[in-house]
């Protein structure tokens, strides 16, 4: 798997994306070194975890052809212009980020070629990580679904807590240490 024409896939980045920004020059980049480093022979071998959700995670999930959704592709919100590449079948990661670049006053256009003319070295820093990851984390059919003991609800992949100060679980994460939304009383 490679990035071999960096403008067809760019283009493809930019029709996913719907608009053609520099997180998608960025992104095609990010994404064609980290898969040069990782060396995946296919597809199942590869696993991204992409550092925000902003432009550049579409054009990672476009040029590297993973999937949030296919559990090869992982959003570790961090607010960062970085990605890591592990390849399963070699146990290796590499994790790639972004040098502090300027393109002044570039315009737009002048901005997207200059992003994909730079040298590597000029644009991106990279390096071997390691990536512990659990077979939860895995693809594949889910290892473990559990009901949360609260709130009823299903548990998949072991995202649940066994227990918690002496009460008994399975909890979900969102009953022992509250949620991103608040339920509104009396409304449906
Ligand atoms: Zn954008
Ligand atoms: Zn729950």
């Amino acid at each position: 798997m490679r990035v071999t024409d960096v403008h067809e896939v760019l283009q493809r980045c930019i029709d996913y994306h719907g608009h053609f920004c520099i997180g998608q020059s960025l992104g095609v980049r990010i994404a064609k070194k980290g898969l040069e480093l990782a060396a995946p022979e296919s597809e199942k071998d590869l696993i991204v975890f992409v550092e925000n959700d902003r432009c550049i995670a579409d054009a990672v999930l476009i040029a590297t052809g993973t999937r949030l959704g296919r559990r090869s592709l992982k959003l570790v919100d961090y607010g960062k212009m970085a990605a890591t590449f592990v390849n399963l079948a070699k146990d290796a990661a590499y994790r790639v980020g972004l040098q502090p670049f300027d393109l002044g006053d570039a315009s737009k256009e002048e901005a997207k070629q200059r992003v994909l003319d730079m040298a590597d070295e000029e644009l991106l820093s990279w390096q071997r990580v390691r990536v512990n990851l659990k077979k939860e984390d895995l693809p594949g059919k889910p290892e473990r679904i559990v009901r949360c003991v609260a709130c009823g609800e299903k548990v998949f992949d072991g995202k649940d807590i066994a227990d918690h100060g002496g009460e008994t679980g399975p909890f979900c994460i969102s009953c022992l240490r509250g949620a991103y939304y608040e339920t509104m009383k009396d409304r449906r």
